[in-house]
């Protein structure tokens, strides 16, 4: 049996997956200040979950901006590449892929054949990505759990600056007015899904689509989003650990058509 490992250094969360042709095991913990120790210790938190040790594993691919710093992996492969595999291990038919993480989001188109067609990133700005959620959560003192629940059936207040600084005001100000943290919490995540519906209008947005990354687990977001394309709209039980999973994918597919790990260094 050929088992292998994704880890996804993400700016916010590192993820590892522990794949032999299904979902053997995953970990989330936050990045920290230092990935390339990070890396190592969700993947034997990985392994742990999975009653696995290190040599059973065949072959461990890297994602996401930290995945230079791992020195213990055999392939590092682009998270483009290893959202749209995950996506569509997770839903076959997806074809398009939208992800906001703690950093940037991105839209990527996927082929027919389940190769990437196409993609376009926000990494510029916090606005718009997990990162925005944490500082408003902060303002508000409440857990990101709670902004999801807050925000779940209340009118949105207006939120007019895009800027994370300038909202970051504009929220304090709010609060002074005496508006309810329901409906500023509601107006956050309208403000992150109109980011992403205006990321979306940039690229040639086709039929199934599959929604990742963490902020995918304010229920919230995903049905405003769900409701704006006219499209299937999937998301994952774990939104967060698609990259890992499509990581795992790439070193699965590699080693069982190759047979060994040297192989899968010469893989995109
Ligand atoms: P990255 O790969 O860039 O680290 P992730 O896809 O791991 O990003 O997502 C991290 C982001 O997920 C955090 O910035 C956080 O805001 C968001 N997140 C995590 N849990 C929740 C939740 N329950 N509700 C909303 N956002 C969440």
């Amino acid at each position: 049996m050929v088992i292998t490992a994704g880890i996804d250094v993400g700016s916010t969360a590192t993820k590892a997956v522990i794949f032999d042709g299904t979902i053997r095991s995953m970990a989330i913990i936050p990045t920290g200040w230092n990935p390339k120790e990070t890396g190592r210790t969700v993947f034997l938190e990985a392994l742990n979950n999975a009653g696995l040790q290190e040599r059973d594993v065949d072959t461990v691919v890297g994602t996401g901006y930290g995945r230079v710093s791992l020195s213990f992996i055999d392939k590092k492969v682009t998270e483009i590449t290893c959202h749209a595999k995950g996506a569509r291990f997770l839903f076959p038919q997806t074809r398009t892929v939208i992800d906001i993480g703690g950093q940037d989001s991105k839209v990527i188109a996927v082929a027919e054949d389940g190769s990437v067609a196409d993609f376009i990133m926000n990494d510029k700005c916090a606005a718009g990505t997990g990162r925005f959620l944490q500082v408003m959560t902060g303002i508000l003192d409440i857990s990101l759990d709670e902004l999801g629940q807050m925000a779940s059936g209340s009118k949105p207040v207006s939120i007019n600056s895009m800027c994370t600084v300038f909202a970051e005001s504009e929220i304090i100000g709010l609060l002074a007015q005496g508006v309810t943290k329901e409906a500023i919490s509601s107006g956050i995540v309208q403000t992150i899904a109109n980011k992403m519906i205006s990321l979306t209008s940039k690229i040639s947005c086709l039929e199934e689509i599959t929604f990742s990354g963490g902020v995918a687990n304010n229920p919230e977001i995903c049905v405003i989003l769900s409701s704006s394309f006219g499209a299937k709209f999937n998301i994952a039980n774990q939104p967060q650990i698609v990259g890992a999973l499509g990581a795992a994918i790439v070193g699965f597919e590699n080693y069982r058509e190759r047979g060994n790990k040297d192989a899968i260094r010469n893989v995109m």
